[in-house]
C-alpha cells in the first residue's frame, strides 16, 4: 500500500460525503452496471495500472485499489479523491492484461456522484497559487469531466 492510499478518502470539513449522500441500496457494481460493461471480476490485482498511472502519487487509492473497493461494494470509494485525479489519459486501460478500461470506470464513479449534483471540482474554490502550479492538461480534464 503506497504512503498516499493511507489517507483519508473523505474529507474532514462537515459537508456530507458522496457516499453518505447517493443511496444506492444495491451492490454498487449493479449501479454502474448501466453505464459501464467493463468486467471488473476479471481483475486479478497485478497493480500493472498503478505502476504506470502518472498521477499515482496525488491519489489517495491507487486504481486497482478502486476496483477491489467496487468488487467489495465498498461505496466509499465514491469519496476517493483519485476519481478526480484521475486524468483520463487511458494508460491503465492500454496496459492492462484483462483489457479491463479502468478509464471509464473512474468516468462512471465520477458520473454517479455528478449525476446528484455533487460537483467536487469546482474551478473557483482554487487558490491563485493551485491555478499557477496545476498543470494546464489538469484543466483539460477538469472541464471534459463536467461537461460529460
Ligand atoms: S491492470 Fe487490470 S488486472 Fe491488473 S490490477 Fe489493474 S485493472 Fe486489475
Ligand atoms: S486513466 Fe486515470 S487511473 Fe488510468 S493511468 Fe491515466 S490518470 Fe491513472
Amino acid at each position: 500500500m503506497s504512503e498516499a492510499t493511507e489517507k483519508e478518502c473523505s474529507s474532514s470539513n462537515s459537508t456530507p460525503s458522496p457516499s453518505e449522500v447517493i443511496k444506492i441500496d444495491g451492490d454498487l457494481i449493479d449501479e454502474m452496471e448501466d453505464l459501464c460493461d467493463e468486467d471488473l471480476f476479471g481483475c486479478y490485482q497485478c497493480g500493472t495500472c498503478a505502476a504506470g498511472c502518472p498521477f499515482i502519487e496525488e491519489m489517495d487509492l491507487t486504481p486497482d485499489e478502486v476496483i477491489r473497493k467496487v468488487i467489495m461494494n465498498e461505496k466509499d470509494v465514491l469519496d476517493s479523491r483519485t476519481i478526480w485525479i484521475c486524468a483520463s489519459c487511458y494508460t491503465c486501460a492500454e496496459r492492462c492484461p484483462r483489457d479491463i478500461d479502468i478509464t471509464k470506470i473512474m468516468e462512471v464513479l465520477r458520473q454517479l456522484i455528478l449525476r446528484k449534483n455533487i460537483d467536487e471540482t469546482d474551478i473557483n474554490d482554487l487558490s491563485e497559487e493551485e491555478k499557477r502550479s496545476i498543470p494546464q492538461m489538469a484543466f483539460v480534464c477538469l472541464f471534459r469531466k463536467n461537461i460529460g
